[in-house]
């Protein structure tokens, strides 16, 4: 296995007191493979992929259990030093908003050809070309031209797409991408979507796409972990997920991504908010909105249960939901 994340935790300190950001999450990426992680902001999901990363948004976060494997090693054992390492050339993270993760003074041509003079000591010359390869492999139109411009000059798609050569310019093992597409209008994300699965399968990296739509991940995911209040709620291979969620948080997202077919009907969106994480309700997290709730669920945690031997759901009812189609 290429990433093994076990029973995780981490918190945050704030001035209101302690937040509970992940709560227990395990998951796990092969070589090749794509795992989508799925949830509304404050699931849980980024603060998961930064603990991968070792970086934190926000300097108070703090993992308090649980171990990260990457390609056999306890990441959280290792020193900083060796973890910068790691980042380096062995993992890659694509984010959201490729103008403030890009310097603004620098071309990208420096940025990307950067990556090679300091990690594999190539001359500034050996390097450029490899920048222009690199962005003619993202296709980047007139690449030998555009390697001189600065990031502010290319549109959200291109800028992007920059991104995705900066994390793949070392070959890394694994690519974590944050909502990559997700300032991006709808034709151009599909576009950078398609590439960045395309690139994927060339390399056989493992790649960890986090978002909150279920619609984006539907032709590149694997599999898809949903994640909820900091815990994993359903993990399945997306197909299973499509034909009939066992989770009825999965079943709220599914129904609130527009559907052709659907057209003029009014969009299904989950009723409520998502929990505050310094108040975690009691019982099963979901239960306020669940449609599905019972007072066993006010009470008493549902574990992650064995759905299949490919599939788990947290939910008492998981049966119920996976055989009722039109709730
Ligand atoms: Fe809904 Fe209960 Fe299942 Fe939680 S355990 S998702 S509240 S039915
Ligand atoms: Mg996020």
């Amino acid at each position: 296995m290429l990433l093994e994340v076990r029973e995780l935790q981490v918190e945050f300190r704030t001035r209101d007191g302690v937040a509970h950001a992940v709560n227990g999450v395990s998951y796990a990426v092969d070589a090749g493979e794509t795992l989508a992680v799925l949830g509304e902001s404050g699931s849980g999901k980024s603060v998961t992929a930064q603990a991968v990363m070792g970086i934190f948004d926000m300097p108070p976060g703090r993992i308090t259990g649980g171990q990260i494997f990457f390609q056999g090693r306890d990441l959280l054992k290792l020193r900083e030093e060796e973890r910068r390492r790691i980042r380096g050339a062995g993992m890659a993270m694509i984010f959201q908003d490729a103008l403030s993760a890009l310097n603004p003074v620098l071309s990208v041509g420096d940025q990307l050809g950067e990556m090679f003079v300091v990690h594999r000591g190539m001359s500034k010359k050996d390097a450029r070309a490899r920048a222009v390869e690199l962005m003619e492999r993202v296709r980047i139109p007139a690449a030998a031209q555009r390697v001189r411009d600065y990031p502010h000059q290319f549109s959200g798609g291109m800028r992007q797409r920059i991104m995705i050569a900066m994390a793949l310019a070392l070959e890394p093992a694994l690519v974590i991408a944050d909502e990559p597409t997700t300032a991006l209008d709808v034709t151009v994300q599909a576009q950078v979507m398609d590439l960045l699965a395309e690139l994927q399968r060339e390399y056989r990296m493992g790649l960890i796409l986090i978002t909150h739509d279920l619609g984006v991940v539907a032709d590149v995911a694997d599999r898809i972990a949903v994640m909820y209040a900091g815990k994993i709620v359903e993990s399945a291979p997306v197909r299973d997920i499509y034909k009939a969620p066992a989770h009825p948080y999965t079943r709220g997202l599914l129904d609130s991504i527009p559907r052709l077919d659907q057209k003029g009907q009014e969009l299904y969106a989950i009723k409520g908010l998502p929990p505050n994480l310094l108040d975690i309700p009691p019982g099963c997290s979901f239960h306020p909105r669940c449609p599905m709730a019972q007072d066993v669920c006010r009470t008493d945690e549902p574990a992650l249960q064995e759905v299949s031997d490919v599939r788990g759901s947290a939910c008492h009812f998981w049966r119920e939901c996976l055989h009722d189609r039109d709730h």
